[in-house]
């Protein structure tokens, strides 16, 4: 009988890396990376994957898009921001991606993971700068602050999420008040503080072909 794979999990997979997309699960044996780092099939994917020199771009790119969850279209936008910024391009363009209010929800601790922090946002729970916005993508900038709406906060569900975020740092460029759960982006995330496994220079080149 063929084994369940979740569809979300099968990314990971794809990709040969854990993109932490299902919240606690990630975390837990049950993490479909951790129990079998094989490809999927019975005996592994035998389709022919190529060798071609494009190959590594591609799959960064692919890997970056799919653990911030953009689309296509709008991760090739960002990068046309980015390489019109005065900084390096690479590093513009994870910085946006940082910036998104979804990422920031996930970072500062107020959902498990990013798919749940995009759904907390369309929601309506969540305010920046004390107005409500239901946009995952809506770019924060430094001085905003983000907050669960007071209503939503007796929820259960936020309850737990508090009472887990005791236990999650937040990065350097945010602060974070859980009594009032509501974070503040300090400053604008620079490379030092963002994930070190991420190769932006392959995406730069992906898009540079
Ligand atoms: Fe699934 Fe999360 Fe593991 Fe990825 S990291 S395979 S989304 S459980």
């Amino acid at each position: 009988m063929a084994r369940q794979t979740d569809p979300v999990c099968r990314l990971c997979r794809r990709e040969g890396t854990k993109l932490f997309l299902k919240g606690h699960r990630c975390y837990s044996p049950k993490c479909a990376i951790e129990r079998r780092r094989n490809p999927p099939g019975q005996h592994g994917d035998k389709r022919p994957r190529g060798n071609s020199a494009y190959r590594p771009y591609l799959r960064e790119k692919q890997k970056v898009r799919r653990i911030y969850g953009v689309q296509e279209r709008q991760f090739g936008r960002y990068f046309r921001i980015a390489s019109k910024s005065k900084g390096v391009t690479g590093e513009a363009l994870l910085a946006i991606l940082e910036r998104r209010l979804d990422n920031v929800v996930f970072r500062l601790g107020f959902a498990s993971s990013r798919p749940e922090a995009r759904q907390v946002v369309r929601h309506g729970h969540v305010a920046v700068n004390g107005r409500r916005v239901d946009i995952p993508s809506f770019l924060l900038r430094a001085g905003d602050v983000i907050a669960v709406a007071e209503k939503s906060r007796a929820r259960p569900v936020f309850k737990d999420r508090a009472a887990e975020a005791e236990s999650r740092s937040v990065p350097p460029w945010l602060s974070r008040d859980l009594s009032t759960m509501s974070g503040t982006v300090v400053a604008l995330p620079d490379r030092a503080a963002l994930d070190p496994s991420i190769q932006e220079r392959l995406i730069v080149e992906y898009y540079s072909r």
